[in-house]
């Protein structure tokens, strides 16, 4: 009999797959968690099998503020959308705040309109949480717990309890809360960006090395629906201005408020200040409006800037910012294909380490070479930043664009994918390097320099 149990020990040490009665804990129901469950589930009745997921998350996402919130931009791209479409997800009305159907690019020289390339898609603003500090429009749902609430109706259970243990043992894995402990055969780790996380991770994936990061801004502005649509509209606002640190920031309209991404190099306060009392951003808001008083909630969340590196081991795999993400766009696009990824390979090759490093890391090496063409786009964006010759040649070319019917629109296609994340940063080099491009922005910036100013379509 003891020889029975302790041979059965062993075969099920080295059984690597996911069967019937399977057991998966997802520590974090952030998308990349949510969108791993979804699909493990999808996976598992195409097999005719039945698994059991539990996903652990320690925030609520209907409470307003910080603590129901995974501080983000909330732009879901117009990729992401048909991605999550043609997979059965379609987002309600009451998650997405607002459609975006064109945003406004400011420079020092002026500020122009430029459409969605595709006219009939749009993008969408929502809040990952349940909404700003102060929020009670109690008709809205949040991103984040749409999909949560999604995966249970699939039948996956949420345990709302932080995770405090991770403990390798002979048959899996031991996920220990506060509370609780119980043992799964595959871990996934979907914690975002949170090092104390990643400490637990290490312990069972001992090779993993985390993502780096670094500081961003977020903050919303409470305006009001009238002044919105008067101001903002269905418009996301850009803004590509030469100020120190800075790479990018936007302004997002979504309900009653408008959010305020700023991206870069370790954004602090005064790098915040530069960029609110520039002349371009408050010619955004109504004159005379103190913006300090409308400004209910602000952070400054890490965000990637190298991913992962070894974000799997037997039985344990990390997805979405944990392990790989889009280079300052599209997180959400980035955590959706990880997820997909590794629950493809688990319910269809296995959970070892090496059924990861063979079917679930390419899909991060993509990501990552993606990445660092995008790194290259934005250190070409910091030289334009600097540069009033090649802004102006940009807004010039941008302005006839979009006064053309017809027209191929080469630059506005390219800033749009740049700045929404709709495109891979392979493509848009690709289209940046075209000779049309070249030579339409070469001629451009030598009218710019020689003749009067454009004037933008504000
Ligand atoms: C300033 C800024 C703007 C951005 N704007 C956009 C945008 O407009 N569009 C876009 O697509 N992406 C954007 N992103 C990126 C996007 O926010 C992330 O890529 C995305 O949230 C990653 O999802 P995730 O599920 O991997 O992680 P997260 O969303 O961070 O979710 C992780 C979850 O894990 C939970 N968790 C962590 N540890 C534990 C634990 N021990 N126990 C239980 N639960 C735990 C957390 O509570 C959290 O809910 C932005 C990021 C930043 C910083």
């Amino acid at each position: 009999m003891i020889v029975k149990l302790n041979l059965a020990k062993v075969n099920k040490n080295k059984n690597f797959n996911i069967g019937n009665g399977s057991r998966i804990a997802v520590i974090g129901g952030g998308p990349a968690g949510s969108f791993f469950a979804y699909f493990a589930l999808g996976f598992a009745e195409q097999r005719g099998i039945n698994i059991h997921i539990d996903i652990y998350e320690a925030k609520n996402f209907h409470v307003a503020g910080p603590a129901g919130c995974n501080r983000c931009g909330g732009i879901v791209s117009e990729s992401l959308i048909q991605a999550l479409s043609s997979d059965g997800i379609v987002l309600p009305a009451n998650v997405v705040r607002r459609g975006i159907e064109s945003y406004k690019l400011h420079m020092e020289q002026g500020a122009t309109l430029i459409e969605t390339p595709l006219k009939d898609q749009k993008i969408a603003s929502m809040f990952r949480g349940f909404g700003p500090l102060g929020s009670e429009n109690i008709d809205s749902v949040s991103f984040d717990n749409y999909l949560l609430e999604l995966c249970q109706d699939k039948g996956v259970h949420t345990i709302y309890e932080k995770v405090s243990g991770l403990e390798r043992n002979e048959t899996g894995i031991t996920v220990q809360t506060k509370t609780n402990s119980a043992n799964y055969d595959l871990v996934v780790g979907s914690v975002g960006l949170n090092p104390r996380s990643f400490s637990l991770f290490k312990k069972v994936a001992p090779a993993f090395i985390p993502p780096e990061t670094t500081r961003t801004y977020i903050c919303e502005f409470k305006l009001g629906n009238e002044l919105i649509n008067q101001y903002f509209g269905n418009s996301m606002h850009v803004f590509l201005l030469n100020l120190k640190n800075i790479k990018f920031g936007a302004l997002i309209p979504k309900g009653q408020y408008v959010t305020l991404v700023l991206l870069g190099k370790q954004i602090t306060g005064e790098i915040v200040d530069s960029f609110l009392y520039s002349e371009a951003v408050q010619r955004c808001f109504p004159k005379g409006l103190d913006i300090d008083k409308i400004m209910p909630c602000q952070c400054f969340p890490g965000i990637n800037i190298k991913n992962a590196h070894y974000a799997y081991s037997d039985r344990v795999v990390l997805i979405g910012d944990s392990a790989s993400s889009k280079l300052y766009k599209n997180g959400i696009g980035a955590a959706y294909i990880t997820a997909k990824a590794a629950a493809k390979t688990a319910l269809f090759s296995g959970v070892s380490e090496s059924d990861f490093k063979r079917h679930y890391q390419p899909e991060c090496t993509r990501l990552n070479r993606d990445n660092a063409i995008g790194k290259f786009i934005f250190w070409v964006t910091t030289i334009i930043q600097r540069s009033s010759a090649l802004k102006k040649g940009i807004f010039r070319m941008v302005v006839n664009e979009q006064q053309k019917v017809n027209d191929k629109r080469r630059m506005s296609s390219v800033l749009w994918d740049t700045f929404t994340g709709s495109a891979p940063y392979t493509d848009i080099l690709r289209r940046v390097l075209h000779p049309a491009t070249i030579l339409l922005l070469l001629a451009n910036t030598v009218n710019g320099i020689f003749k009067k100013p454009e004037k933008g379509t504000e």
